[in-house]
């Protein structure tokens, strides 16, 4: 379970999040909607310990990860396509995150065939199609088994059959009894994934409530 509690972010006076409070449970698919520049990235940024709130605070299953990020193990992030794998091949990639968070061996493999990247594990990454890049980028979410995952975006960029796949994928993450948390800016894509509702407009939360409420009152 994720829990924000007047979280808030400042760039200079330009206020991301502005005391914000919401909630994600755990065992179902929480959409976090809005538009772009709405605070999104940026709350998940801080959910993850890869920025610090200016005020107020975020706990993970109770922990707060405000001054280191959050260990594999404990939660996985699709942040955004931009690669961070250099010039490796995907398995490489994998190996290198898996050696650097102590995670064993065999996980590679694992998530390798879980996201259907088995096949090209050993071509460079740089020279993937953009679904594959995302797929990758899941692998590394999943890397560290995590009972909590983040994705900023996913869908974006992708075909029919990617969309599914993804959709599908984080359904059944919340299945088995995680905390999946997922961003979009099209209400369209939140209404075929998500459960709960978290809405954010210019940093400040606009409803948090189970889909079905939100589409019955919206
Ligand atoms: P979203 O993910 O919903 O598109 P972001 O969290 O990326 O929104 O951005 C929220 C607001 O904060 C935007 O106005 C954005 O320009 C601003 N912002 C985000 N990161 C920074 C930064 N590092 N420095 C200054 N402003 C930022
Ligand atoms: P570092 O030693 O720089 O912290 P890491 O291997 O911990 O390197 O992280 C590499 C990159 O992975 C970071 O730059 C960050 O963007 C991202 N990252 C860190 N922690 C997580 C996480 N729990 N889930 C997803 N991405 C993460």
């Amino acid at each position: 379970m994720i829990v924000a509690q007047g979280l808030t972010k400042r760039y200079g006076d330009k206020t991301a999040v502005d005391s914000v409070d919401f909630t994600v449970p755990s065992g179902t698919v929480t959409g976090f909607l809005g538009p772009n520049g709405a605070g999104k990235s940026t709350t998940m940024r801080m959910i993850l310990g890869l920025d610090r709130p200016t005020a107020g605070q975020v706990t993970v299953n109770g922990k707060q990860y405000a001054k280191l990020a959050a260990p594999l193990r404990e939660v996985g992030a699709l942040l955004d396509a931009k690669a961070m794998h250099g010039g490796r091949t995907a398995y490489n990639h994998l190996r290198w995150m898996a050696a650097s968070n102590r995670l064993p061996k065999r996980r590679v493999d694992e998530v390798l065939d879980l996201v259907g990247l088995a096949q090209v594990a050993k071509k460079p990454a740089k020279g993937f199609s953009l679904g594959m890049g995302q797929r990758l980028g899941i692998a590394s979410a999943l890397l560290g088994d995590p009972g909590v995952l983040m994705f900023d975006e996913p869908v974006n960029g992708l075909d029919p059959e990617g969309i599914l796949w993804i959709r599908n994928l984080m359904k059944q993450l919340a299945a088995e009894g995680r905390t999946v948390f997922v961003s979009s800016h099209l209400m369209s894509e939140m209404a075929l994934t998500a459960e709960h509702l978290v809405v954010i407009g210019r940093g400040r939360i606009l409803a948090d409530t189970d889909m079905r409420t939100f589409i019955d009152q919206n």
